[in-house]
């Protein structure tokens, strides 16, 4: 009866406590799960509030407190994953033992479903801004000492810039340098960058805005949302990408992440539509990877190519799709999943339903 209720009405909520020597402060978060990891939790220090949110499921456990006393920039997270347990220590700015943690904020010790609790934002400076074709750019972004934050494969963010007195937000999805960085993995830094693939519309609101910041700017970038889950890669073995111009961005860390982290994996395969050969994002670094890894091809489609294009033509479609997707095996464990303008992915879906792959089969990348 009681776990009946709990399933309904969500996770059991997560506790904390804190202890303290002469220099540290730790605060300790008891999340009673055991998938958490150092994606599961976003802390912030910013105009004298500490927040720290944990993901639990579709549920946010938000820490938020002004402190008793001030604390030095930078601190450090930890994850003990068999006991789902969270431990941030903090650096004191002076070594005076506290009294207590501080004073609580709103929606302090509290686990409230992931759509109630609005977008945070922290101020990232522009440290590089790279073309990559005629049109879209390469942004990297730092984040501040006094935050962690990790966007989960498949997730994305929103930008936050004030255009002529108005706030104006618009989401990106990062993605990752692996395939700029030889195949190597990249270097971690401390998971203080995030890239990001953008295309510059000149008649847009926000790109237009975004690509005249000068290096040392900033911009701001909430806390991740989305609803891709990794689970959907459990025992996966033929991997589709069909992606169209930017929503090319969410399949570049799911080409990474499976890639290494997939152990069964036989075939993963992108579908790239494109208007014409210069809109194609990192086209021979996506080459010389199908090169060096035999279970990735990639296919380029144009829609508006030139006479001398050798390779296929057109729209989504149901003869493109038929040859494109065939499975390894004949009942291998398929993902197809899905991005573009909203045209292109909701044709592509009804094709997909038309070909019998299922629901769950089928990943749609949409707003
Ligand atoms: P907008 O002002 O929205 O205009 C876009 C284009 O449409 C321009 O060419 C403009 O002239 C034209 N236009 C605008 N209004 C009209 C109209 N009424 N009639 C005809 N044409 C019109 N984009 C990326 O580049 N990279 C990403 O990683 C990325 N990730 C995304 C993730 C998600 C979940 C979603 C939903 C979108 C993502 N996008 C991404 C798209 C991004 O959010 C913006 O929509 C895009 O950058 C355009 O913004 P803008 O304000 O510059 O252009
Ligand atoms: P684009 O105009 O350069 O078009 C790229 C290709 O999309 C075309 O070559 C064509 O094959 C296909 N396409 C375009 N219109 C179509 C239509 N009406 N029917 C069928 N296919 C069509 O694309 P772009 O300017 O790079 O835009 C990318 C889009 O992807 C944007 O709308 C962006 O919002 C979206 N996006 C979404 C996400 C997400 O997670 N939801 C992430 C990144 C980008």
């Amino acid at each position: 009866q009681v776990s009946d209720t709990l399933a309904k009405e969500g996770p059991s909520s997560p506790s904390y406590d804190w202890f303290q020597t002469d220099s540290l402060v730790t605060i300790v978060i008891y999340t009673k799960q055991k998938d958490i990891n150092l994606d599961s939790v976003i802390v912030d220090h910013q105009d004298d509030s500490f927040r720290a949110e944990t993901i639990i499921k579709d549920y946010s456990y938000i820490i938020h407190m002004g402190l008793s006393h001030e604390i030095q920039e930078d601190f450090s997270v930890r994850v003990v994953e068999n006991v789902g347990k969270i431990e941030i220590v903090l650096k004191k700015k002076e070594d005076t033992s506290w009294k207590r943690l501080g004073h609580p904020l709103e929606n302090h010790n509290l686990l409230i479903p992931k759509k109630d609790t609005g977008l945070y934002y922290r101020k990232c400076r522009l440290i590089s801004k790279e073309g990559v074709t005629h049109d879209t750019k390469l942004f990297c972004l730092m984040l501040p000492p006094s935050t962690h934050l990790q966007v989960p494969v498949g997730q994305h963010v929103y930008l936050k810039l004030t255009i002529t007195g108005t706030e104006i937000v618009k989401p990106y999805t990062p993605v990752s340098d692996f395939l700029l960085s030889e195949f190597k993995e990249p270097v971690l830094l401390n998971n203080k960058y995030i890239y990001l693939l953008i295309k510059i519309y000149p008649a847009g609101l926000f790109t237009p805005e975004l690509d005249h910041l000068h290096i040392g700017d900033f911009v701001s970038i909430s806390n991740p949302e989305g609803n891709f889950k990794i689970s959907q890669f459990r025992e996966l073995e033929d991997l589709f990408l069909l992606a169209a111009g930017t929503g090319f961005t969410p399949m570049v860390k799911i080409l990474n992440y499976a890639l290494t982290n997939i152990p069964g994996l036989r075939k993963v395969k992108l579908m790239f539509f494109n208007k014409t050969e210069d809109d194609i994002i990192w086209r021979s670094q996506l080459e010389k990877l199908a090169f060096k890894d035999k279970r990735f091809d990639v296919e380029f489609v144009l829609s508006a190519p030139t006479s001398e294009w050798n390779g296929k033509r057109g729209y989504i479609s149901p003869a493109l799709l038929s040859q494109f997707l065939k499975r390894s095996l004949d009942n291998s464990r398929v993902l197809i999943c899905i991005c573009g303008p909203t045209p292109f992915t909701e044709q592509g879906i009804r094709l997909l339903h038309d070909l019998n792959f299922s629901k769950d089969e089928i990943h749609s990348f949409t707003a």
